[in-house]
């Protein structure tokens, strides 16, 4: 179904728990009050949820949180929603540390691929900013994620300045011998805890690494370059520097049971205990009221939001 701007939307991002087993501290430094028993939407909930968004066109769905693998039972979550008729793909958003032992699994359960978030390459520094992440478990997650065959797999690595931009070319370098797509996220203004000194815009990325060559456009909200003898890719996604509103093509779904037409906008509609035509109209609705672009994101203007990303899932 299209939106009221000519934008087909064909993306659902589900958001399967606010819990995370770490605490990156520009996402939840404090942690996260449980949600009681019962206010977690149930598997069958999410289902019949996406069996109604992928009536309205849509077809492919992420699975994201807090961390969707401290959710029990996440594999076979993802094989009910990738049996749903008209997806076509699954795809898993994880910190990647409890993903080894359930990669293989995940991929049998029909989850196309995952996106792998690591900020840092030096296990000190990943301690610190995941408020004590082991890196040797990201980094097992994503060997086994690359045996089991979850690929093309995507790295997200959020730029903080004086953090982790010294580890710009590192990371680049990644892309030089594995066909991973290494993507530099701006810093986005969501209430973690750093400041507007921080923020560092995607174009930094090129400036450390001028011998990044352009790839064409695909659509997606990452721009896309190589190293000239890359087998990966690099993908700056700039949400504040460039925003990407114009071919928004996505709709969100928290742990609770509401959409989110726009992630910087606080509008959410609730759809829990709607089902059949009632369910299809709330859905038809959230599209209905995605707005144009979302209001002025930057250092001084946070996003507006109202929840923590961890609530969202990104
Ligand atoms: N726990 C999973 C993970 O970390 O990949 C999934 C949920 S996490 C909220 C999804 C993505 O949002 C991660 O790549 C994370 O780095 C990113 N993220 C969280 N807070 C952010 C912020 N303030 N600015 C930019 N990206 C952020
Ligand atoms: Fe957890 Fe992901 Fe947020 Fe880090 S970014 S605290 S791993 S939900």
């Amino acid at each position: 179904m299209k939106d009221s701007f000519d934008r087909e939307i064909t993306y659902l991002r589900v958001s399967v728990t606010d819990l995370c087993n770490l605490r990156c501290r520009y996402c939840m430094p404090d942690g996260v009050c449980k949600l009681r028993h019962g206010d977690t939407l149930s598997f069958e909930e999410i289902t019949e949820i996406v069996e109604a968004a992928a009536k309205l066109g849509v077809r492919k769905v992420r699975v994201t949180g807090g961390e969707p693998l401290v959710r029990r039972g996440c594999p076979a979550l993802c094989r009910m929603i990738a049996a749903v008729p008209g997806i076509e793909e699954v795809d898993l958003t994880t910190n990647g540390t409890l993903l080894a032992p359930l990669a293989a699994e995940l991929k049998a359960a029909g989850v196309t691929r995952v996106n792998i978030s690591i900020d840092s390459l030096d296990p000190a520094k990943y301690a610190a900013i995941t408020g004590g992440g082991r890196l040797a478990d990201a980094l097992d997650g994503i060997r086994a994620a690359a045996e089991a065959g979850l690929s093309p797999i995507k790295l997200n690595t959020v730029l903080i300045g004086g953090f982790n931009d010294d580890e710009i070319p590192s990371f680049v370098e990644l892309t030089r011998a594995a066909p991973i797509e290494l993507r530099f996220i701006e810093l986005m203004p969501m209430g973690g805890r750093f400041g507007k000194e921080a923020y560092l815009s995607g174009d930094t990325v090129l400036a450390r690494v001028p011998e990044l060559q352009p790839l064409p456009d695909n659509g997606g909200v990452a721009r896309l370059y190589r190293l000239p003898d890359g087998k990966g890719r690099v993908g700056l996604i700039s949400p504040l520097s460039r925003h990407f509103c114009a071919t928004c093509n996505r709709l969100r779904l928290t742990s609770e049971g509401h959409l989110k037409p726009c992630l910087h906008s606080e509008q959410e509609i609730s759809v829990r205990g709607k089902h059949g035509d009632e369910l299809l109209e709330t859905l038809r609705a959230a599209i209905r009221a995605k707005p144009r672009m979302h209001g002025q994101l930057d250092a001084e203007h946070p996003s507006a939001a109202g929840r923590g990303m961890n609530t969202i899932g990104g």
